[in-house]
């Protein structure tokens, strides 16, 4: 039998949580199935729940837990407000449980250590104290921020006002009925609540488990495109692991990151600064680090002998010879990194194709199939 440790259960966020997420499940279908759902319930949601996360994603996490950039006032105190709107504590806790898990991922320190399974990454941190008590002591930067500090000793206030309060009200003003107050309440006050700490919960639980990992397989981070989506922007967590203080977090042109995108027009009108980058190069070396390291793991398992299918001469030779041109096609390529000559992309996916393709047909020769690490 699970033995629950009651002495350590977190009862007013863990009563918050249940609340929410009853209200959502039950009361929120009931809502919906006897008045339904007009464009003005619709788009009121779809801002709160924008202005919710993007809160969390540039100014939370980027902004105060990171400094990938500088901001002005509007944009800090913007940020904070609704920042406070999803009920994920105050800024300054944030930013402290956050930087320790950069600091000690995965590991006994991490606030939301995958290794201690999927729910505890996900929820169960939340629900249970930590034993003993962690102190706060870095964020010395963020204590001498007054905006922070405001919105520290305010935040249950703020978020109970602005998004739980203001959705109702705003509700009443464009059709004076209690139906139409009440799904203010339960649309853009509680189903957005629940929606937007959810999809924060899962870059903890979810892009440490399951995605591409090609920047670092040191740590459990992943990329997940899906994820990205409903984050705006946050689900390439593997590169953000590796290049944490970048105010990108989907590096590449294509990537869906509407965090980054705001940055970067804010910047344009002035209101934000200093936009923080790794240059292109750390970046693909980082990549093709990251590549050679997971060919090599491919190549090991290939040829390690197995009683059942054991190389042939052929294949055998083919291994050595090709190893060794991996080794030389990299470290030119390093090369021509390192010394700015000519960063090539597109020689770095050849070269990994190549590999790919080879390993496969090693594996082939030897009656087996090669699953990539
Ligand atoms: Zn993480
Ligand atoms: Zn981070």
């Amino acid at each position: 039998m699970i033995k629950i440790p009651f002495r350590r259960i977190n009862w007013i966020t863990s009563l918050f949580l249940i609340f929410t997420a009853l209200t959502a499940l039950i009361a929120v279908p009931i809502y919906l199935w006897k008045f339904g759902i007009d464009w003005f319930q619709f788009s009121m949601f779809f801002f709160f729940a924008s202005a919710t996360t993007m809160s969390i994603t540039l100014g939370y996490h980027r902004l105060f837990s990171h400094l990938a950039f500088k901001a002005k006032w509007p944009v800090k105190l913007a940020t904070l407000v609704f920042g406070a709107c999803a009920f994920e504590n105050s800024c300054l806790d944030w930013s402290a449980d956050h930087r320790k898990h950069h600091k000690h991922v995965d590991h006994d320190d991490d606030p939301y250590d995958i290794s201690k399974g999927f729910m505890w990454a996900h929820i169960g941190w939340l629900i249970f104290k930590m034993k003993p008590e962690q102190p706060i002591n870095n964020v010395n930067d963020l204590l001498k921020d007054r905006l922070v500090m405001w919105q520290h000793k305010y935040v249950h206030w703020i978020g109970f006002v602005v998004g739980l309060v203001i959705p109702p009200l705003i509700a009443y003003a464009v059709e004076p009925t209690w139906q139409y107050a009440l799904g203010g309440f339960l649309l853009a006050g509680i189903l957005r609540i629940v929606v937007v700490q959810h999809c924060t919960f899962f870059i903890n639980s979810l892009c440490h488990t399951i995605g591409k990992r090609p920047y670092n397989t040191d740590n459990t981070a992943r990329d997940s495109a899906i994820m990205a989506v409903f984050t705006c922007g946050e689900g390439y967590h593997n590169y953000h692991h590796a290049f944490q203080h970048d105010y990108r977090n989907g590096v590449k042109p294509w990537q869906f990151d509407p965090t980054k995108w705001m940055i970067w027009l804010l910047s344009k009108v002035g209101l934000t600064s200093q936009l923080r980058r790794v240059s292109d190069e750390k970046i693909l070396l980082a990549e093709m680090r990251e590549a050679k390291r997971q060919a090599e793991r491919r190549l090991a398992a290939v040829g390690t002998p197995e009683e059942s299918h054991p190389l042939t001469e052929k294949a055998t030779e083919m291994l050595h010879s090709f190893s060794q041109r991996l080794t030389e096609s990299y470290e030119e390529l390093e090369q021509a990194i390192s010394d700015k000559v000519t960063v090539s992309r597109k020689a770095m996916t050849q070269w990994q194709k190549e590999t790919r393709e080879i390993v496969r047909h090693i594996a082939t020769m030897r009656g087996s199939v090669c699953h990539p690490a």
